[in-house]
């Protein structure tokens, strides 16, 4: 048997404040968040692994120094309302829940939106909703966003998300012209019109596809 919490404080010694992140309020989320509850069964054992693992269609839950450097950029607060698109497992929402009020989360398959939606009740997350709808239109009934999060990868920020974050907001999110490969950046809005852009990285998400994304084939 493996031992998940000693497993997972050794995650966050080894790959998480060892590359650096400092943000009290994330390395406690990834201490307190069971991991393995969000990846398959059959992959439980590799849970606090330094990698990203598949689940269900073809998708797949992000490495966790990854999410752990995506919630540091997205300077969240205990205040702060998230928009997180591409729920997944729900590994991210449930991270990001841990710090903030409340999450919206958006997904565009069903089998995985029912199934991130069984496993955060299950665990007693009650500040996440998960949404089904396509992401890239953000989710405009819940605006604005203090910290909008994608966990993949589009060839240019949403316009919607732009307009759905707040004066002061975070976006987080890869972006690139292929497919698998792109910038990890952090744009902030400091005005109506006035937004800054900074590189965080070279990552590689699976593709955010819908209206404002990359299509459907
Ligand atoms: N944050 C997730 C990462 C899942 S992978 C986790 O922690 O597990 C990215 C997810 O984005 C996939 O489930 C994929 O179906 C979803 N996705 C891709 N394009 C989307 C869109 N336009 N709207 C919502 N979800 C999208």
């Amino acid at each position: 048997m493996i031992d998940f919490t000693e497993a997972r404080e050794w995650m966050v010694v080894r790959q998480i404040a060892g590359r650096g992140i400092r943000d009290a309020n994330v390395l406690s989320a990834m201490r307190r968040v069971p991991r393995e509850e969000f990846v398959p069964a059959q992959l439980r054992e590799y849970a606090y692994d330094d990698s990203a693992l598949p689940i269900a269609s073809q998708q797949a839950i992000s490495q966790p120094a990854v999410v752990a450097q995506m919630m540091e950029a997205a300077e969240l607060g205990p205040h702060d309302r998230v928009l997180d698109i591409g729920t997944g497992s729900g590994y991210a929402a449930a991270i990001a829940a841990a710090i903030v009020a409340h999450v919206h989360s958006v997904e565009r398959d069903p089998v995985l939106a029912d199934s991130a939606r069984e496993t955060l009740a299950r665990l007693g997350f009650s500040n996440v909703t998960v949404h089904l709808g396509d992401g890239t239109v953000g989710l405009d009934a819940y605006a604005p966003y203090d910290a909008i999060i994608a966990g993949a990868g589009g060839p240019r920020v949403p316009r919607a998300w732009r307009m759905q974050l707040s004066i002061g907001g975070r976006i987080v999110m890869p972006v690139g012209r292929e497919q698998h490969h792109q910038r990890l950046i952090q744009l902030v809005r400091h005005g109506e019109h006035d937004y800054h852009e900074r590189w965080l990285g070279d990552v590689s998400f699976v593709p955010l596809i819908g209206e404002d994304g990359w299509s459907d084939y």
